[in-house]
């Protein structure tokens, strides 16, 4: 009997959307207009439909989107911004690009989204703004997170770069604060060929100001009125962005199934991200153990690919040592347990349920698991 095929943590490679990916591609050559042009300009306008939001304006890539909307708001230098301590590292990084310093504060054990105490508990006198991020697809807990923001006049600016089109309590993410972020970077639920990403907002005037900022600060062509910077969403990336989003709900439904037939099949001792609402997108599947390692190289010799996401805190990170100023310890001890298993829309249920026979075999087996 020959081993089964490996399943990969993600297969990139266009699948169902390949012909209208290359239509796309085409069309923008064919054109040869290649920033800032039609594609963008249409895919904004359809993004912003799709995530419930009046003003949408293509960037560079998540991180920028996060750097820009901040800088819209006029903070930076001297402005402290408070970020969770689990998440990718460039929602900390953006802050900085905006020059304001970020304050690392705890997550909350069962969903790892960022703790509204810890972030009452962190604001000073210099604390501008919270960038909640909705971790692995869900979103944080924002009624609270609202609630500390109003009580001491904070923007929330939503890092929404795992959630496109998650919802909270019914009410898409990113339409219910002052600008949101997403990044189409190419692992993500809504990816491109490449670096992407897009800020959405209600505000017009903030919407024109992340417009003239991600194009070197221009009012107009070569007026430039402030020091913005170049971080353009290119028409290449925005067409196939275009070809894409159509299948973005049924993406979603995909990974919405996937992740309740794991919860159905994983052993009820392991632990896993508790789902507190059902707009959910599923981003990631983590599941928590204090064996990760061993798990990780079991199921790799089991041909199943996991990553980890994320293997330290952001507190624990060399980058960011001047900005520790609270301890985290739920994100610091979750850092060594959590392994995202496969989740993609490319996966069969088959899939699924030897990835969850794989962990259950090794959960039997190791009891403290
Ligand atoms: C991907 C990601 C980012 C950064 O987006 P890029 O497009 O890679 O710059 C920021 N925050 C979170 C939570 C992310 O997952």
């Amino acid at each position: 009997m020959s081993a089964p095929a490996p399943i990969p943590f993600i297969d990139l490679t266009p699948g169902e959307d390949h012909a209208a990916v290359r239509a796309a591609l085409d069309r923008v050559v064919a054109r040869g207009w290649f920033v800032l042009g039609p594609e963008v300009g249409a895919f904004e306008s359809e993004f912003a439909t799709a995530s419930g939001a009046p003003f949408a304006i293509g960037v560079g890539n998540g991180t920028d989107a996060i750097a820009l909307a901040l800088r819209a708001l006029g903070i930076g230098h001297g402005d402290e911004v408070i970020v969770p301590a689990m998440t990718a590292a460039y929602t900390a990084l953006a802050v900085i690009a905006a020059g304001a310093t970020p304050v690392l504060v705890d997550v909350e054990p069962h969903t790892l989204t960022i703790d509204p105490a810890a972030c009452a508990a962190a604001v000073t006198s210099q604390t501008r703004a919270i960038v909640p991020v909705h971790l692995y697809g869900q979103a944080a807990d924002m009624e609270s997170i609202r609630s500390v923001a109003s009580r001491h006049s904070l923007a929330i600016v939503e890092d929404c770069c795992q959630a496109h089109l998650a919802t909270d309590r019914g009410v898409a993410v990113g339409t219910r604060c002052e600008a949101a972020a997403f990044s189409f970077y190419p692992t993500k639920n809504l990816g491109a060929l490449g670096d992407g990403g897009i800020v959405i907002t209600g505000s017009e005037a903030l919407a024109s100001r992340v417009r003239r900022l991600r194009n070197g600060g221009q009012q107009e062509r070569a007026r430039h009125v402030e020091a913005g910077v170049n971080s353009r969403l290119d028409d290449l990336q925005a067409a196939v962005l275009r070809a894409r989003l159509p299948l973005l709900p049924q993406w979603t439904t995909r990974r919405r199934a996937l992740a309740a037939r794991y919860r159905q099949l994983l052993p009820s001792s392991l632990r896993t991200i508790r789902e507190r609402d059902a707009g959910h997108v599923y981003h990631l599947f983590p599941v928590l153990t204090a064996e990760r390692g061993v798990l990780q190289t079991h199921l790799t010799s089991a041909g199943i690919e996991t990553m980890v996401h994320y293997p330290v805190a952001l507190t624990d990170q060399p980058a960011f040592a001047a900005f520790v100023s609270h301890e985290c310890p739920v994100a610091t001890a979750a850092a060594s347990e959590l392994l995202s298993l496969p989740l993609s829309p490319r996966l069969t249920d088959a899939d699924v349920e030897r990835v969850a026979n794989a962990v259950a075999t090794f959960v039997k087996g190791h009891r403290s698991a």
